[in-house]
């Protein structure tokens, strides 16, 4: 994986870059959809590519749960099996501790979940296992095991939190340096620290030290304020080398990510757009909306006036909103995406604007 730095702004810390894969290269900053179960719900993989998505996301625990990494391995890696030729980014488990807090326990050597699907059989992760998991997925980017702390736990706990990160951050780099030289992927490293920002510092420090090819932020978007999210996301990544990818983890709403881009953010995925559109959301220059208002029925305009996906092309609000209400499975198609969409959009106005000096 190569990354370049292509337009670095004068007005904030934005910048224009390319990161190269194995799978082709993405602009960025880039916004991720998420494919949590190897699939981005609702769409085809052409459909997906068909909105601008240059590199999707899928999830390293719930992948290794069902349908099996050996399995996976055998149809040929995630790519093939998906039906997905672009760049593929596997998230490690680490926001299931977080998610799955009543369902794991942790120790020094790992994290042992216990399945919600075979019967509560229990699964340890460790640092290495969750290299070699990815390995198998033939992922692009890989995560590597972390803890990701409740911001509302006390700070000493978080701290505690911080030095197993850090500690399997070293053990995860070391497992996927034995296989880089053969051009094995990318491991990123993982800033946790909480809201804490002297916690943060050391993190990104101690991380910097390994050297990994890029860094992500993570722990924001997991019920704090957004004036944290703001502040621990602007602070932690300049602390991070500019040379290197960094990327917010779970970060996705119009606002944030033209609120992150400013702050030198390079990389963001959520599974809102996707999500929301599951519940009859979609997004607007004025905000969220949801199809299902009353106002909306014998309105003959698109979602959002101007946009070019294809539910916008072709369809009204009217006509959508008696897809939702008749509970038809192509008005989440519609709606997410168009929600894909919009962030692609977003995303690219953005690197245009950072190409021409103006953010
Ligand atoms: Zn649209």
């Amino acid at each position: 994986m190569k990354f370049t730095v292509v337009k670095k702004s004068v007005k904030s810390a934005a910048r224009a870059g390319l990161l190269e894969t194995a799978h082709g290269v993405i602009e960025t900053p880039v916004f991720m959809p998420v494919g949590t179960l190897g699939t981005v719900k609702s769409l085809t993989p052409d459909l997906v590519a068909e909105q601008g998505a240059q590199i999707i996301l899928a999830n390293t625990y719930h992948l290794f749960l069902r349908p099996g990494a050996d399995l996976i391995a055998r149809a040929g890696g995630l790519h093939q099996f998906m039906h997905w030729d672009k760049p593929l980014l596997t998230d490690s488990g680490g926001f299931q501790v977080f998610s799955l807090a009543k369902l794991r326990r942790i120790d020094r050597d790992g994290v042992e979940f216990q399945s919600p699907l075979d019967g509560g059989a229990r699964h340890k992760f460790t640092p290495e296992l969750v290299v070699d998991i990815q390995r198998q997925l033939g992922s692009d980017i890989m995560m590597p095991l972390d803890v990701c702390s409740n911001p509302h736990d006390p700070k000493e706990k978080i701290a505690e939190d911080l030095q197993i990160t850090l500690a399997w951050a070293r053990r995860a780099r070391l497992a996927a340096r034995n296989g880089e030289a053969a051009g094995r992927p990318a491991l990123f490293g993982i800033v946790q620290g909480g809201l804490h920002e002297d916690l943060r510092q050391e993190a990104a420090a101690r991380l910097r030290e390994l050297d990994f090819p890029g860094y992500a932020v993570g722990g924001v978007s997991v019920g704090e304020p957004e004036e944290d999210l703001y502040r621990i996301a602007q602070s932690t990544a300049a602390l991070l080398p500019v040379e290197k990818p960094r990327y917010l983890m779970g970060v996705g709403l119009p606002q944030n990510l033209l609120q992150c881009v400013p702050f030198g953010i390079d990389m963001f995925d959520a599974v809102l757009p996707t999500r929301l559109a599951r519940h009859n959301s979609f997004f607007t220059p004025l905000g969220l909306a949801s199809i299902l208002n009353a106002a909306y029925a014998e309105d003959w305009a698109p979602l959002v006036d101007g946009c070019d996906c294809y539910a916008c092309r072709h369809f009204s609000r009217a006509y959508l909103r008696h897809l939702a209400r008749a509970k038809e499975i192509l008005a989440i198609v519609l709606l997410t995406m168009h929600n894909i969409r919009y962030l692609v959009n977003l995303m690219r106005d953005l690197r245009q604007k950072i190409l021409c000096g103006e953010v």
